[in-house]
């Protein structure tokens, strides 16, 4: 028999590991605080359609490419339903009222953009080397320990996306076109690393899909084996105390008055949190807690959900980001009378009978502090003063989408909205930012989180730990995992899932 494991949250971080260490014989038991598990991807229904919350598009997910192999090592891959975006513009850019097309692979793109800044070509070739290296680099990517790159890797950590495209690109238009899926790392001048651009950046551009069943497809398949594997997954179970002896985590107790014992602990939630439930230990130091309560959190958005009137919008196979202020670096510094400066519009469902789209989201940044006032409340339960605040963001997300797009309000029957408010209270995380603790280069080693404690029992995961989003979360994972199985042997298993007559 293996260890008794306490897993807290059942989001992808706490679900993988959960999969992973069940499967692996030990006997694993995870708490989530909701009713519904799968954390950020979950969905929720109105008016018969389904919206999807945190998770919307994945990349690299073909079956040869890493998250394929990843998925399919997870055991869930041949039962998700993926969509793939438009191979011509998976990314729409728009900076002011000129539209960039993103398509899919390196030279394909490299050529658009170098048709549209013929000058710049040499530069832009030789800046996707850069960031095709960078990725590759690092042990993950090339499925070995052995075979990093660790000085590549640690150097772009260190350098921020916008000095790096400084160093290679001079046409200040293409400098702003390059960062314009900005909203997907919440990325931030002169602080966000390179490395998470060039990840991100190389994940999308080898492949990029939607869940045809919307994200809960992936959380529903992860408990379907976890539990096959005898894995419990325990809901409404609110962890607020972690109890230590004087060497180890003991205990995990719940709001409800229930107490679990644990051989080992991982949490998944933001460190600060967990940091929270341990208040009684000595086992941690006091410069720990303050470094960790002092790590700053990525930026939040306002979600704006869309069901639209049946047949009346085309089915968009691209994610469109338009920055009508002309500078996707601007758009976190907005004033209460000009925002928002930029958004990402997305489509979920398609009806297939009609081609045309069902439901749709646009995401616009938003600070915590816009909806601090209402801190206290709880969800559903906020007053009517923070609906109207929902309702006035709405209406002019909508007023400028129309300016740009004239017809676009006649297209929707109902819409809802979240706040920064509603991540923090339906995921946890502190201050309702988008991805966890932001990652900045200012910071060095003092601004990561690594999946160890000073608790030799205590680890952490999800995506505080190694990256956001779905790779990052599953790669924290297994990291996390890896003080149960050798690391080797997890890159061993998924590589065994490469079917070299796919790559001919
Ligand atoms: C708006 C938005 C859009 C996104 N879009 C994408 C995308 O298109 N593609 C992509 O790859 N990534 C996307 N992401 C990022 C991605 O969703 C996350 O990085 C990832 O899902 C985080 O997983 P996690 O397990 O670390 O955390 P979470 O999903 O937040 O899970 C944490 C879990 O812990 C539970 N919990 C918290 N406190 C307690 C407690 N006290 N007791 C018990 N349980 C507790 C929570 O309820 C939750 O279920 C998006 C995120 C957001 C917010």
């Amino acid at each position: 028999m293996g260890s008794k494991i306490i897993v807290i949250g059942s989001g992808l971080g706490g679900l993988t590991c959960g999969l992973i260490l069940a499967r692996e014989g030990h006997d694993v038991t995870i708490l989530e605080q909701q009713s519904r598990p799968g954390g950020c991807l979950q969905c929720f229904t109105r008016s018969g359609v389904k919206f999807e919350t945190g998770m919307h598009f994945i990349g690299s997910a073909a079956p040869n490419q890493l998250l394929g192999l990843v998925l399919r090592y997870l055991e869930v891959y041949d039962n998700l339903r993926l969509q793939p975006l438009d191979p011509d513009a998976y990314e729409i850019v728009v900076i002011g009222n000129e539209e960039f097309k993103f398509p899919q692979g390196y030279n394909a793109l490299i050529q658009s953009l170098s048709q549209r800044f013929p000058a710049e070509a040499s530069n832009i070739s030789a800046l996707f080397k850069l960031i095709k290296d960078v990725a590759n680099a690092s042990a993950m990517h090339r499925l070995s320990v052995d075979d990093s790159d660790f000085v590549l890797t640690t150097r772009y950590q260190m350098e921020s996306i916008n000095s790096v495209i400084d160093q290679y690109i001079t046409d200040p238009l293409l400098k702003r076109v390059l960062v314009g899926n900005l909203p997907l790392y919440a990325g931030i001048k002169d602080k966000t690393p390179f490395s998470t651009y060039a990840f991100i950046t190389d994940f999308y551009l080898k492949s990029a899909y939607r869940f045809a069943d919307g994200s809960e497809a992936l959380s529903n398949e992860l408990i379907r084996k976890f539990t096959e594997y005898g894995g419990r997954l325990l809901t409404d179970k609110q962890v607020v105390h972690i109890t230590c002896d004087s060497t180890h985590a003991r205990t995990v107790e719940t709001s409800d008055g229930s107490c679990y014992e644990a051989d080992y602990i991982i949490s998944t939630t933001h460190p600060a949190r967990t940091i929270e439930w341990l208040r009684d230990t000595k086992l941690l130091r006091p410069a720990y807690r303050q470094r960790i309560n002092g790590l700053p959190n990525s930026l939040g958005a306002f979600s704006l959900y869309l069901k639209f009137k049946p047949g009346t919008v085309p089915y968009l196979r691209s994610n469109v980001y338009e920055y009508p202020a002309g500078d996707p670096w601007e758009c976190d510094n907005y004033t209460t009378d000009n925002w928002p400066l930029g958004y990402l519009y997305m489509h979920f469902s398609r009806d297939e009978a009609t081609d045309t789209a069902k439901t749709g989201v646009i995401l616009s940044y938003m600070h915590y502090d816009e909806v601090k006032q209402w801190e206290g409340t709880e969800p559903m339960r906020r007053g009517h003063e923070y609906e109207q605040f929902k309702k006035e963001h709405a209406e002019r997300l909508i007023d400028l989408i129309e300016k740009r797009h004239p017809g676009f309000r006649d297209t929707i029957q109902n819409y809802y909205t979240s706040t920064p408010l509603t991540y923090r209270d339906y995921t946890g995380v502190e201050g309702g930012g988008m991805y966890g603790i932001a990652k900045d280069i200012n910071l060095g080693a003092a601004g990561r989180v690594t999946h160890a404690t000073r608790i030799p029992n205590l680890f952490l995961s999800g995506q505080n730990i190694n990256s956001h989003g779905i790779l990052g979360v599953i790669v924290g994972a297994v990291i996390t995992c890896s003080e149960f199985i050798p690391i080797d042997t997890i890159f061993k298993q998924i590589k065994a899932f490469y079917d070299p007559k796919l790559a001919q």
